[in-house]
C-alpha cells in the first residue's frame, strides 16, 4: 500500500494513495500521524480502510510522509560507484579519506528534521550562505520496527516502507567545514515524499532512481547497484544505535549530480527537480 501525508480542507490526515486512480483515501478509522500508524499498524492493518470514493490528489496538498521526524534523518554517502568516482575527481570531497573513490566503511551522516519539506514544496537556494545547491535523488528506508544490533540477515524485518528523498547539498560548506552535516542541513533541504510504499509491495534491491531538472534527465540508475547493501547499512547504522519506528534512513545517491559536470551545473532560481523511484512515485520541488 502507499500511504500519504496531506492536508485538506485545513485538516491534516493520513490516507491510502491509489496512484494509477490519481486518488487519495483518507484512512478510517482517523490516523493522524505516519508514525502512529507505523508504530501501530500490525494491530490496527486489518481494520485500516481508505475511506469513501476518494479525493483526487490534485485537490490535497501533500505534505511530506513524515513531516516532522522524531530525530535526525540519517543518510548514506558515495553509495555508488560512478557517483563515488564523479565526487572524488571534483574538488568538494570533504573529509578523511579525500580521494579515495569507493571506502572501506559507509559514509554516514544526518540531516535535522528543520530541513524536511513535501512534494511541491519550494526549497530555499539561501544564497547569503552557498552559492552551490545540488540535488540528489535517494531511496529512503522507514524504519517500522525498532532495534539494536541488527544483524544484516535480519535487516529487512526492520524495514516498515520506503519513499524518496532529495539530499539537498550546498557542495561549498560540504568542501569548507570537512564534513557533510552543515552542507546538508539548511532549512528545506530534504524534500521528502511524495509518499511511503509498504515494503511488502517493492523489491528494493532492484528500483530504477532517476532525476531531472527542467525535464532534462540527469540521473539514471538502479538500487541494484548500491556498493553497502540495504540489509549492511542498517546493521551497520544499528550497532548500538537503537533504530526507532519512524527513523528515516536515505541510501544514498547515484551518479549525475550537478557537481559531476564540468563547469559543475548548480541549482538556481525557478529550477524544478524532479526524481521518480519505480514503484514509489514522483517527487518535485522548485528551488527559489
Ligand atoms: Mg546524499
Amino acid at each position: 500500500m502507499k500511504f500519504a501525508c496531506f492536508s485538506h480542507n485545513g485538516t491534516q490526515a493520513i490516507g491510502v494513495v491509489d496512484a494509477e486512480a490519481s486518488l487519495v483515501r483518507p484512512l478510517s478509522p482517523a490516523v493522524r500521524d505516519m508514525v502512529e500508524l507505523i508504530e501501530r499498524y500490525d494491530e490496527v492493518r486489518g481494520s485500516l480502510k481508505g475511506e469513501g470514493a476518494g479525493i483526487p490528489l490534485r485537490e490535497v496538498k501533500l505534505l511530506a510522509p513524515i513531516p516532522n521526524p522524531r530525530r535526525n534523518i540519517f543518510c548514506v554517502g558515495k553509495n555508488y560507484r560512478d557517483h563515488a568516482k564523479e565526487f572524488a575527481g571534483s574538488g568538494y570531497e570533504a573529509g578523511a579519506v579525500k580521494g579515495a573513490e569507493i571506502d572501506e566503511y559507509p559514509a554516514v551522516f544526518s540531516k535535522p528534521p528543520t530541513s524536511v519539506i513535501g512534494h511541491g514544496d519550494t526549497v530555499s537556494l539561501h544564497p547569503h550562505v552557498t552559492s552551490a545547491v545540488d540535488y540528489e535523488a535517494e531511496l529512503t528506508l522507514v524504519i517500522g520496527k525498532a532495534g539494536r544490533d541488527i544483524p544484516a540477515e535480519r535487516a529487512y524485518e526492520h524495514i516498515w516502507g520506503y519513499t524518496i528523498v532529495n539530499d539537498v547539498t550546498a557542495r561549498d560548506r560540504q568542501r569548507n567545514h570537512k564534513q557533510w552535516f552543515m552542507g546538508k542541513a539548511l532549512d528545506t533541504f530534504c524534500p521528502m515524499g511524495p509518499w511511503i510504499t509498504t515494503a511488502d509491495e517493492l523489491d528494493p534491491e532492484n528500483l530504477d532512481v532517476k532525476c531531472w531538472v527542467n525535464g532534462e534527465l540527469r540521473q539514471n540508475a538502479n538500487t541494484r547497484d548500491l556498493i553497502f547493501t540495504i540489509p549492511s547499512l542498517i546493521a551497520t547504522i544499528s550497532a548500538g544505535l537503537t533504530l526507532r519506528p519512524g527513523d528515516l534512513i536515505a541510501t544514498g545517491t547515484p551518479a549525475g549530480v550537478g557537481l559531476g559536470f564540468s563547469p559543475p551545473k548548480f541549482l538556481k532560481p525557478g529550477d524544478e527537480v524532479t526524481m521518480s523511484i519505480s514503484g514509489i512515485g514522483t517527487l518535485s520541488n522548485r528551488f527559489a
